[in-house]
């Protein structure tokens, strides 16, 4: 098969489902899924039989597009997902919940996990009142994750963490936004992940 490519948008209209990709852009009328949206089935969805191998690969491709990981990276967290106890497409997916981009994305400091990555590349946020440049960097229980002092007056983070009730926070995280502060309560568990993935697919893809 050849290089397989697709925007971020297509993914969300071939999936049927908002997926969140783009930030606030995924809230406004910009939204390619909202101006032409189909049900599976529908027109552009099937083009002829899609084998389990391109299934598999879609999906790997979902995942990857929603952490913003390169294919080596990505392949790097199933090694290591394999190598935990328990079920390996879980582990997978409770892995990327925990790099401190994803973190800093679902507390609110962003509105997309790019945004959360150039917030921690520039060395805006602290963990544990300890910098932290390392958007890969696994959050573990009981860590707090902060905006700097003097980073608190940015407007688009405040934009991002005004508008993040709409997206809601995940019960292993809790943020005070008085004081731009997230705590880690506990290790993500795989029903705090909402977003539809079949991680089983990956983890098929990858045992070949
Ligand atoms: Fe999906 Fe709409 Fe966001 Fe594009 S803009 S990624 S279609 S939710």
């Amino acid at each position: 098969m050849g290089r397989y490519i697709e925007s971020v948008c297509k993914i969300c209209r071939r999936e049927g489902i908002k997926l969140f990709f783009k930030g606030n852009r995924c809230y406004t009328d910009r939204c390619a899924f909202e101006r032409r949206s189909y049900a599976p089935g529908q027109h552009g969805q099937g083009r002829g039989k899609v084998t389990a191998y391109a299934l598999q690969l879609r999906e790997k491709q979902k995942v990857k597009r929603m952490y913003g990981l390169m294919e080596r990276q990505f392949h790097g967290y199933f090694k290591k997902a394999e190598r935990i106890r328990g079920i390996t497409g879980e582990n997978l997916l409770l892995l990327l919940e925990r790099r401190l981009d994803n973190v800093a994305y679902r507390l609110g400091f962003a509105d997309s996990r790019s945004d959360a990555r150039q917030l921690i590349m520039h060395r805006h946020l602290l963990v544990n009142g300890k910098n932290v440049n390392i958007p890969s960097y696994l959050v573990k229980p009981g860590e707090a994750v902060e905006v700097k002092e003097k980073s608190k007056n940015k407007a688009r983070l405040n934009e991002a963490l005004e508008a993040v009730e709409r997206r809601g926070i995940p019960q292993w995280l809790e943020l005070d936004k008085a004081s731009y502060k997230g705590v880690v309560k506990a290790l993500p568990r795989r029903e705090d992940i909402t977003m539809p993935v079949q991680e089983q697919l990956i983890v098929e893809l990858y045992s070949k």
